[in-house]
């Protein structure tokens, strides 16, 4: 195992200020800072410290159900001529890979004396997987949810309600994610002693980035292991994500990062084609910008306003990519690809059709380049399946008229 330091100097990690090449960083307004600097002094501290790591893993096991099984997808890897293996993250409690980074983070807050949790959402997975760990806690919980994702994703903002969280509109912009994380910040600004915000992916200023991609690099950690039993090696040829803000790809890659003989591939959502208007792939539309506190690739318009991206998959639609993802893009340590709508929404339904598994829409991005990119028959693909479908059971149902 590398040191912390080790990593620090890694090419592909955060340093010290949270820079991973050019982008990241910490652009805050003063009165943040108090928080900032609480957190960027004590997050390693704390999770180096033995009495978090047994509480973090064994409510992994007992609460989450890690590990999170690795299957080789038999009728998948015989329809592409390939050996594809599935990492489960949906089957953890709250159906994918989210909960990984709030049970973290609450063990954390609770470690920093904190009683309040905020968080914003937009499809409301975040906020579910929030006001879940928040009940585990006895901590109270306020999600900031876009009016219009309000009004989008009902079920969610029942179950929110169901475990104890409350969950304010976001009345302002596009009334969307990006206006729901503008509202948690504000909100922390106006309440910094007691509380503690729980970002969900690997995005915002320093340290959010490498907090959340080392709360998900459990996912990596048990790649490693789990691959070792089946083919004898630890190393797949290739490791494949869907990429929102990036967490879920930020966890698959992370043990990877350094052996450049893993090749990394995120996978974006192209919505109704990349150049259509109607888009999120953020690597081929973005330009460098600051969004949340954080240096990064965003799509912007000429004098800098931010696009409204879009997307079939609700987890998919933000306008950047966290700061890691850039400098992979950046330094081409990952390739990124993208999907449409319909490829992923015919990946996703033939998942269903060949292995019994239905995929959230999102993982169905990744498993969408099978048929885009030609893999050899001795290559072993490990894809991130970063959530279960019944959230999206509606929109199935709607685009193949079931
Ligand atoms: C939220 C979500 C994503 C996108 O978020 P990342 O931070 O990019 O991982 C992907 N898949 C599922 C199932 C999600 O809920």
């Amino acid at each position: 195992m590398k040191s912390e330091t080790d990593k620090m100097k890694s090419n592909y990690h955060a340093d010290q200020k949270g820079y991973y090449g050019k982008f990241g960083g910490s652009f805050v307004p003063e009165m943040l800072y108090p928080n900032m600097e609480e957190l960027q002094q004590n997050y390693l501290k704390i999770m180096e410290d033995s009495s978090f790591k047994k509480e973090f893993n064994a409510l992994l096991k007992d609460y989450v159900g890690r590990p999170s099984p690795l299957y080789f997808a038999k009728r998948l890897s015989e329809k592409y001529n390939t050996k594809i293996y599935l990492k489960r993250e949906d089957l953890n409690h709250t159906g994918a890979h989210k909960i990984n980074n709030t049970i973290g983070q609450i063990l954390l807050a609770q470690r920093l004396g904190k009683k309040r949790i905020i968080a914003e959402t937009g499809a409301g997975q975040h906020g579910v997987a929030t006001a879940t760990v928040c009940a585990l806690a006895g901590l109270d919980c306020t999600v900031y949810m876009g009016e219009i994702d309000i009004a989008r994703q009902a079920p969610n903002v029942a179950r929110m309600k169901m475990l104890g969280a409350n969950v304010v509109p976001a009345i302002s912009g596009s009334k969307t994610l990006k206006d729901a994380t503008n509202e948690a910040i504000r909100a922390w600004i106006n309440n910094p002693v007691d509380t503690h915000y729980i970002i969900g992916s690997v995005v915002g200023f320093h340290p959010y980035p490498d907090m959340v991609a080392r709360f998900q690099s459990i996912i990596s950690e048990e790649i490693k292991w789990q691959l070792k039993a089946h083919e004898n090696t630890e190393n797949p040829d290739y490791i494949v994500a869907c990429v929102g803000g990036g967490s879920n790809a930020s966890g698959a890659f992370y043990h990877y990062l350094e052996n450049e003989d893993v090749q990394l591939i995120a996978v974006e959502a192209a919505g109704k084609g990349v150049y259509s208007g109607e888009s999120a792939a953020t690597s081929i539309l973005g330009k460098d910008g600051i969004i949340h506190g954080s240096r990064t690739l965003l799509m912007q318009t000429e004098d800098g306003q931010i696009t409204e991206p879009y997307s079939i998959s609700a987890g998919l639609d933000y306008p950047g990519v966290g700061p890691q993802h850039a400098h992979l893009f950046n330094s081409k340590r990952a390739t990124f690809l993208n999907a449409t709508d319909n490829e992923a929404m015919q990946a996703g339904l033939e998942l269903c059709k060949l292995e019994g598994i239905i995929p959230a829409i999102e993982s169905a991005h990744a498993l969408a380049i099978l048929k885009k990119k030609e893999f050899k028959p001795s290559d072993i693909v490990v894809v991130n399946l970063s959530g279960r479908g019944d959230k999206d059971l509606n929109t199935y149902i709607d685009y193949f008229k079931l």
